[in-house]
């Protein structure tokens, strides 16, 4: 699959996929919140910089690097940010008891955090957001039950590039039920997987702080790019419809 640019975005890998564009709300962002690099994850294929290269050719605003239980220094990925004019957001995907979690906000991995609880009590401390990843897959671990939803996670991953789930589909109703965020984040491991799905922002998302932001305040749509995903975004103009569960 070659890595090179779409001089205007047809043809090459992810072609055949919705234009980000149509999706972004006017002065806000989309980013793909769920993407691993060959350099910090043994299971992925691409590397950081031609991931974000391919993110920019998808016309994405950004990226969040959410390597498995390890992250970027942050020099580094505001460098590639810097070449790249785009986003570069450092997370992590945490594998604990209850399954994989996106974390946004702390600075280092440490083994204690694969205990839900502990992982929580860090993230709440330290000021960060996590997200319940791809709550569809089964086997990496023993569900929380659904009371505790709310009170582990800012949001859920509904809709994940590996999963044929929808962004109106049983775990989209079950957050909005239990009163957290959706998001949607392509799970890349190959540059076709980038932007296949992502996440909506009604406005520009630069860093870290202002993800954790608006990840707590639910301000964020799950868009869904691949053939018959649905990706409008009318309803992120409005205010939130519910008020976020205040636990800090
Ligand atoms: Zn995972
Ligand atoms: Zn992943």
């Amino acid at each position: 699959m070659p890595g090179g640019a779409n001089h205007d975005g047809a043809g090459g890998p992810g072609s055949e996929l919705g234009d980000v564009a149509e999706a972004r709300l006017p002065g806000g962002a989309v980013l793909d919140l769920h993407c691993h690099s060959s350099e910090r994850s043994l299971d992925s294929g691409v590397r950081a910089e031609v991931l974000v290269a391919q993110a920019v050719a998808r016309g994405l605003d950004g990226v969040c690097l959410t390597e498995h239980n390890a992250i970027w220094p942050e020099a580094d990925v505001r460098a590639l940010a810097d070449l790249y004019g785009v986003s570069v957001i450092r997370g992590m995907e945490v594998n604990t008891q209850v399954g994989h979690v996106l974390v946004f906000g702390l600075d280092r991995y440490r083994p204690a955090l694969s205990d839900i609880h502990r992982l929580r009590e860090a993230v709440v401390s330290e000021g960060g957001a996590m997200v319940w990843a791809h709550p569809m897959r089964l086997g990496d671990g023993s569900p929380p039950a659904w009371r505790d939803v709310p009170d582990l996670f800012e949001a859920i991953e509904v809709v994940n590039g590996d999963h044929s789930d929808q962004v109106d589909g049983y775990w989209a109703t079950l957050a909005e039920e239990l009163g957290v965020g959706r998001t949607a984040g392509s799970d890349v491991h190959s540059l076709p997987a980038v932007g296949r799905v992502a996440t909506g922002f009604p406005e520009p998302v630069p860093d870290v702080e202002t993800i954790v932001r608006l990840l707590k305040a639910h301000r964020h749509a799950p868009l869904d790019f691949r053939p018959g995903g649905a990706h409008g975004l009318p309803h992120l103009a409005e205010p939130p419809q519910y008020t976020p569960r205040e636990r800090h």
